[in-house]
């Protein structure tokens, strides 16, 4: 599989909708606020929620999203369920699986970065904010999570590889950082 952080390239999102702000929107360089525990289950932040999904939707190659990437300057972001799904990684056999198989989205409110390996990697990635560049970027192999799931209860995920590395990349978004802030190598590779 060719690890590319919100992007699998061989599929670019042609019908890309305009939900997801670009790299140059201010809102993606501010601090985001924490939501209060007891406003998780509100209308507001579920409607924020439901907002974030079927934007991510919305990008084929989209693997995660952050709450600034659609505008609100929220402490929230969710990873595509689709990831966890055992065929996500052959895209010839994951194209025809059906909606019903894949996994839910993960949200993740108020997240806080609790542990990251000293060990480190350079991974590709890119960023559905900053089409269409990509780069590679020195990511800690592994990353925990502590946050709070959509019904306000409190988890702890740990994670390696792509998953780490998005629990890095969606931190970063909710602090105002860009992976092109500190990737090298940077291309841009338009969709084909
Ligand atoms: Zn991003």
């Amino acid at each position: 599989m060719r690890k590319i952080l919100q992007a699998v390239v061989q599929k670019p999102a042609r019908n890309a909708t305009h939900s997801v702000a670009g790299g140059d929107e201010k809102v993606l360089r501010k601090e985001t606020k924490e939501i209060p525990i007891k406003e998780i289950t509100t209308l507001k932040i579920q409607k924020v929620l439901k907002e974030m999904s079927a934007a991510l939707k919305s990008q084929s190659d989209g693997v995660a999203i952050a709450a600034p990437q659609i505008g609100y300057p929220l402490r929230i972001f969710v990873v595509a369920g689709k990831i966890f799904h055992k065929d996500f990684a052959y895209q010839d056999k994951f194209d025809k699986i059906p909606e019903s198989e894949i996994p839910k989205d993960l949200v993740f409110i108020n997240p806080v970065i609790s542990k990251l390996s000293r060990e480190k990697e350079w991974v590709p990635e890119g960023c559905l904010s900053v089409r269409w560049l990509y780069g590679q970027t020195h990511r800690s192999k592994k990353a925990t999570v502590t946050a709070y799931d959509a019904n306000g209860k409190k988890f702890t995920r740990g994670a390696s590889g792509l998953l780490a590395q998005i629990f890095q990349h969606e931190t970063d978004h909710l602090h105002g950082i860009l992976f092109i802030d500190h990737a090298v190598n940077i291309k841009e590779e338009l969709p084909r």
